[in-house]
């Protein structure tokens, strides 16, 4: 069984033992052992990271273009290899994987542009006789802590910036999608980064995680994954004076008015709701639905679940992949259940047979709820949507905007007057019109309001705010 190590200072090192990768479409096929690092490792990947910083952070935006539009480059040719590999450790389908290592491909040559373009700004002073500077620099050392559900994607949109600006990283990802990352920091490795730029430590949460958490030697924290993961990040980087990033999930709206072209809806929550197995952040998990269109909604949703192909993800004609793994089936099976037991409708959420052993779960869609039930309250992170019925635009609006997060939003309607509105007064990050809530582009900002994200935007131009600090230079002649 092939062994993955861990890479500190330029060298792929052992950890103090491994963990299995396990592809969730069928259990016994085993993808290797990936290694644990321990927390002196840790230590030791960040200590290289400190030490790479003294030139990386004075290198020519030159070399950090060519190293990021190498690794763009190479990403994007090996994008079937790298597409089969994210599929199976992951468990999206063969095309959403493909998709995703294309994505990652666009975002390194995206930032590779970006190191060319740190401008800064030279201001009059409002006193006589001095010059102002603004300037950016790199922070330091960034650690970054990324999760399961788009395990090549995620990482690329924090290391590229990250490298691009000048910081030098420590990356750890989740313990049950360790493979995605791993070739991506062999191929920045490849690409020529000096030892210590790039530095993958992979293993626990509660080990390696921690310990860049709480390390005085690293500069910043980005972190995607659960609430209650973040918010003990940010309590530890508040202590340790870390500037930090959280992403951390929603509870979509998509809200569905009597005008909207019922099949652009249904595609829109089709899609937003139920594809990449209902596991990305921007899921649209609450379809608020006026009471003129609800039941031919309803029946078309159920119509169209009913056609879906749910299976493995390396089957091509697959278009629902499994849950990640068993611990993830268990909660959504448990949302469900106690969906029912507060009253609501279930379609479908039943395990689906397969040839090989794997965690299949057919899409569920809930009806008859009402917006304090659980099922509308918390992520369940799982091709599990519920529907509220309202009366009118107001009601919709008031229902989406009822909740603790406010990442993304969605609105299906022929209204210019209604889209507008909703445009201005929902409370998320993004908002789509027409479309579903998942599904970005990656040179615009990603990110939420509320409980959904902490600290400044990702992806685009708005992440130098994060990656980046300012300095204001004060300048009188004659003495310079
Ligand atoms: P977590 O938030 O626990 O994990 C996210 C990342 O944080 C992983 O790399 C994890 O490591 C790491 N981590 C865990 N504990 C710590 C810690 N104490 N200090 C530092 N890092 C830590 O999410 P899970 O993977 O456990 O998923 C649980 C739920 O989170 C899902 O069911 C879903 O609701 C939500 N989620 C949301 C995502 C989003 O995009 N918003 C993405 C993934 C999950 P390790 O993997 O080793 O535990």
């Amino acid at each position: 069984m092939t062994q993955f190590k861990n890479f500190i200072g330029g060298k792929w090192v052992d950890g103090n033992d491994s963990a299995p990768n396990v592809n969730p479409s069928d259990t016994s096929d085993v993808i290797g052992h990936f290694a644990r690092a321990s927390a002196d490792q840790t230590q030791k990947a960040i200590a290289s990271a400190r030490s790479a910083f003294r030139t990386w952070s004075l290198s020519a935006p030159q070399q950090r273009f060519d190293l990021l539009d190498q690794v763009g480059s190479t990403i994007l040719a090996r994008k079937n290899e790298l597409g089969k590999l994210l599929a199976r450790e992951e468990g999206k389908t063969l095309a959403e994987a493909v998709g995703e290592v294309g994505r990652a491909g666009q975002i390194f040559k995206f930032f590779a542009g970006e190191a060319l373009r740190v401008g800064g700004e030279i201001v009059p002073s409002v006193r006589p006789g001095l010059t102002v500077e603004v300037t950016r620099e790199p922070l330091g050392v960034i650690g970054l802590i990324t999760p399961w559900n788009f395990p090549i994607a995620i990482p690329a949109w924090k290391i590229a910036p990250a490298l691009a600006y000048g910081n030098c990283v420590v990356v750890k990802p989740a313990e049950l999608v360790p493979g995605s990352v791993w070739e991506l920091v062999k191929i920045i490795a490849e690409a020529g980064a000096p030892a210590g730029v790039i530095n993958l430590v992979m293993g626990k949460g509660s080990v390696v995680g921690e310990t860049l958490v709480k390390s005085a030697d690293v500069d910043a924290i980005s972190f995607t994954g659960s609430v209650g993961t973040g918010q003990a990040i940010a309590a530890q980087c508040v202590a340790t004076g870390k500037k930090f990033q959280l992403e951390m999930g929603g509870k979509n709206p998509m809200v569905v008015l009597d005008d909207a072209d019922l099949d652009v809806a249904v595609e829109a929550c089709i899609n937003g709701a139920f594809y990449s197995t209902g596991q990305r952040c921007t899921a649209s998990s609450r379809l608020i639905v006026t009471s003129g269109i609800h039941d031919r909604f309803v029946e078309a949703m159920q119509a169209r679940m009913r056609s879906l192909k749910i299976g493995n993800a390396l089957d091509e004609s697959t278009q629902i992949g499994p849950v990640v793994d068993a611990k993830q089936l268990g909660q959504d099976e448990r949302y469900i259940e106690l969906a029912c037991a507060e009253g609501g409708s279930v379609f479908g959420g039943g395990r689906v047979p397969s040839a090989t052993e794997g965690f299949f779960l057919a899409p569920a869609l809930v009806t008859n709820t009402t917006p304090a039930m659980t099922i509308n309250r918390e992520e369940v992170f799982g091709p599990v949507a519920s529907v509220i019925r309202v009366t009118d635009y107001n009601e919709a609006l008031a229902v989406a905007n009822d909740s603790p997060f406010g990442l993304s939003a969605g609105i299906c309607t022929a209204s210019l007057a209604h889209a507008s509105h909703f445009k201005r007064h929902v409370q998320a990050g993004m908002v789509m019109v027409n479309t579903a809530t998942a599904g970005v582009d990656y040179h615009v900002p990603f990110g939420g309001r509320k409980g959904s994200s902490y600290g400044p935007r990702e992806q685009g131009t708005h992440a130098r705010e994060f990656y980046t600090t300012v300095k204001t230079t004060y300048i009188a002649p004659g003495n310079v």
